[in-house]
């Protein structure tokens, strides 16, 4: 079984990765390697935020790790809350919120269009950096639905599908999300 440590202090997030690479691999969060504080996360874009968090990792502990950082991009909204997504109702955010504020700010827009951004930096036991992308097109929905999940699921519907992120099971969420298609690409890196 081959260990690898993900940089998040996030217990969804953990979960579906889990979930999503088996029994194969087995997860080591932040806590798990001693690192309760905050990491920084204020680059300009994904990928720099995702290697940030990950070489905080790396340079704590020596070992190889990975980091992600994901982005909704609404086009009605020029590509918001994209970097600014887990903040973007501000500092006192929550997911509600945050959800609040993008349908407010959408009221009345008939183009819905969206789509999750993931990407993944992940730091070899060599230094070498690397990145992976997942991308999930879909649309926001004029209202809440669904329980599952996390963040802006209840209002996001992949293309191709009736339900929202959050009315589906985590086990169909995995088949397309945008971590999962960027955790494939990391995985066939990995197997290699
Ligand atoms: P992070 O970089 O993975 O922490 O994601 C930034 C923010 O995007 C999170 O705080 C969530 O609000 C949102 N987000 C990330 N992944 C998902 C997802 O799978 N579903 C819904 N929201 C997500």
């Amino acid at each position: 079984m081959q260990t690898l440590i993900f940089a998040t202090g996030n217990r969804h997030k953990a979960i579906e990765v889990q979930n999503f690479l088996g029994e194969g691999f087995a997860l080591r969060c932040l806590k798990d390697v001693g690192i309760t504080e905050d990491i920084p996360e204020n680059e300009p874009t994904l990928e720099g935020n995702a290697l940030q968090k990950a070489k905080y990792v790396f340079d704590r502990t020596g070992q190889s790790c990975f980091a992600d950082d994901t982005g909704l991009e609404v086009d009605a909204l020029g590509g918001a809350p994209g970097v600014h997504t887990a903040r973007y109702a501000g500092d006192e955010c929550s997911s509600e919120k945050n959800m609040d504020l993008l349908l407010r700010n959408l009221q009345g827009v008939s183009n819905r269009s969206a789509r999750f951004r993931t990407v993944i930096a992940y730091i070899d036991s060599f230094g070498a950096t690397h990145f992976f992308e997942g991308v999930v097109e879909g649309s926001i929905v004029e209202e809440r639905s669904g329980t599952e999940g996390f963040g802006y699921d209840p209002i996001f519907r992949p293309s191709g599908y009736a339900q929202t992120f959050a009315q589906l099971s985590l086990n169909d969420k995995n088949k397309i999300s945008h971590r999962a298609r960027a955790m494939q690409k990391f995985l066939e890196f990995l197997n290699q």
